[in-house]
């Protein structure tokens, strides 16, 4: 039934699986579902997105539980979140009930590659909107296709939960605090590479954005939230150029469930010095614990400590027990696809 692949040694790339599910959007709608099991698209090179970036993607994860059942995290937040994202770069919405619709197909068609629980793997869940109707003018599409694939991914933390360093990055942005920052958009990306690469080089894990405008605030840790902890408070930015993250907003319900408070609001980046417990937050890795970032403009190094702080794992267990099915699940965040 699962197929024989090393899971633990998965990195986050991409292994084929059997199927991915696709809608196609012409004459002002949406069409049928349809199962394919081709990896290729057959796309016009004059295609919007190709030249004008017209795409937003989502990520999600399916999970193959202690109990036997397969679960999906929160994925009416990502068909919203996709939504949101149409409107930001003029696309057409795929309604909720589409994407969780084909969402569930794809798990279950590509069920044998779901990675087995105790492996710390995973099956990443990639939706993608792409404009797709030939034309030079810069303008939106006339016809788009949604696509999903799944690829099994490995354990984030192959030794295990642990702590990493950080740069900031104040001769580049990631995005505008009037621009698509907001919007998972591919664009956002590309934007990024080379700030990554160079963080990269220089032996961090990620770069670390301010905001574009005053390069005062903190905005996002490479493509992750950011969240402070002290004084039993877990704090997270607020900007318009951040990318509102399922997991972050996940964490904040949780740090409230467990009696910290939450503040949600703009960050100076002196106040890092305060912080008794940092993390970067998104799907792949829930949260990546942050030991120190560099400021290497002004030679400043805000420590966190080498080994992840008692708030962010308890967080950290306790998502990862509601996404595994081993803590309740008193907020109705997952949805079980295989019974
Ligand atoms: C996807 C993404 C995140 C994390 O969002 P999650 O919903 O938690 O996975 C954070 N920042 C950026 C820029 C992203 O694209």
């Amino acid at each position: 039934m699962m197929k024989n692949i090393d899971w633990a040694n998965l990195s986050f790339g991409y292994v084929k699986t059997d199927y991915n599910v696709r809608c196609y959007y012409r004459d002002g709608q949406w069409g049928e579902i349809e199962v394919c099991s081709d990896e290729y698209l057959n796309m016009h090179m004059a295609a919007a997105c190709l030249h004008y970036g017209q795409e937003a993607f989502e990520g999600l994860k399916a999970y193959r539980c202690p109990d036997g059942k397969i679960r999906v995290f929160r994925m009416n937040e990502n068909a919203t979140r996709l939504q949101s994202s149409c409107r930001g770069i003029v696309m057409p919405e795929l309604p909720t009930e589409r994407f969780e619709e084909m969402v569930k197909m794809v798990v279950r068609l590509n069920q044998a590659y779901i990675p087995p629980y105790e492996s710390g793997a995973t099956l990443y869940i990639r939706p993608l909107l792409i404009g797709t109707s030939a034309q030079v003018g810069v303008n939106a599409a006339r016809e788009y296709a949604f696509i999903i694939f799944v690829t099994p991914v490995g354990p984030y933390f192959k030794g295990g939960f642990s702590s990493n360093p950080y740069v900031i990055m104040r001769g580049y942005d990631r995005s505008a605090p009037l621009g698509t920052g907001k919007y998972k958009v591919g664009g956002n990306y590309a934007a990024s590479l080379y700030a990554h690469s160079i963080a990269h080089e220089k032996g961090y894990a990620s770069e670390f954005y301010l905001d574009a405008k005053e390069k005062k605030y903190i905005d996002e840790c490479g493509a992750a939230n950011f969240f402070g902890i002290k004084n039993n408070t877990y704090i997270t930015p607020k900007s318009t150029s951040i990318l509102p993250s399922i997991t972050n907003k996940s964490l904040m319900q949780l740090a409230e469930d467990i009696g910290l408070k939450v503040e949600h609001r703009p960050i100076p980046e002196e106040e890092l010095e305060t912080f008794e417990e940092a993390g970067a937050c998104g799907t792949a890795a829930v949260i990546s614990p942050i030991s120190y970032i560099d400021d290497l403009d002004t030679g400043k190094r805000y420590d966190f400590g080498d080994k992840p702080g008692p708030i962010s794992t308890k967080l950290y267990n306790k998502l990862r027990g509601v996404q595994y099915g081993t803590e309740p699940d008193v907020h109705g965040w997952t949805t079980v696809v295989i019974e």
